[in-house]
């Protein structure tokens, strides 16, 4: 099953009425079919504009939310971008459509293992998927131009602000996990960083470690 285009020109319109305008975004957010990436019982809910379960007890986040966070993020053809929280892979394939390179972590091995299957059909091939604790960044890969991170840690980890390549641009939800949370934008510059806050959001916590499945 593939969305309709009344269900695409939906979902679009909610997106943009929120508050995202930038075309390459939306182009990107047009190019990827949502229903690809959530399974089972809530499939067909897919194209609604709400955070969805997917395995391993995560979710995959609301649309209007990835158009966001991708538009916040500046990302540009030749970037090289980290993602903290690979999910369900739905917004690793909106960044991949917008970037050089996706690097995209997370501590389900099974996660990752089917968002990589679906990178693979969708030949995706600028993903580049690993099972770790993403709260240490990777550094054998940085620095990253951008980086985004998709599960909520108090502060932003001092880690990725070390990956942060000066003149990139970091996006992540902070505050306490059961908390409200607030979504904030980190720009390193030659002196320090500077930080922006967006929006509330809500978003899983970043956990320490591997997971189990
Ligand atoms: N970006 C995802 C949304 C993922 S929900 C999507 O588009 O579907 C947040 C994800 O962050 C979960 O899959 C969770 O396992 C992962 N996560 C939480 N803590 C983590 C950590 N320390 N390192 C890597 N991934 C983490």
């Amino acid at each position: 099953m593939t969305w309709t285009a009344e269900q695409k020109m939906q979902l679009l319109f909610t997106i943009r009425t929120k508050g995202v305008t930038e075309k390459r975004v939306l182009e990107a957010m047009e190019a990827v079919d949502r229903g690809l990436f959530v399974q089972g019982l809530f499939a067909e809910r897919a194209y609604e504009d709400r955070p969805l379960p997917i395995a391993c007890g995560q979710t995959i986040s609301q649309p209007s939310i990835v158009a966001l966070m991708t538009q916040a993020l500046e990302v540009g053809p030749r970037d090289k971008v980290l993602e903290i929280g690979t999910g369900s892979g739905y917004q690793a394939a909106i960044l991949s459509h917008l970037c050089r390179r996706v690097y995209t972590t997370d501590r389900f091995r099974s996660l990752v293992a089917q968002a990589q299957a679906m990178f693979d059909r969708l030949g995706l091939t600028n993903i580049i998927t690993f099972t770790a604790d993403g709260s240490h960044g990777l550094p054998d890969h940085a620095p990253f131009d951008r980086i985004l991170v998709t599960a909520a840690a108090e502060d932003p980890p001092g880690p990725l602000l070390a990956q942060l390549r000066i003149g990139g641009i970091m996006v992540l939800p902070v505050g306490q996990s059961d908390a409200v949370q607030t979504l904030i934008r980190v720009r390193r510059t030659d002196h320090g960083f500077d930080y922006d806050e967006l929006c509330p959001v809500r978003f899983v916590p970043l956990l320490e470690g591997l997971g189990r499945e």
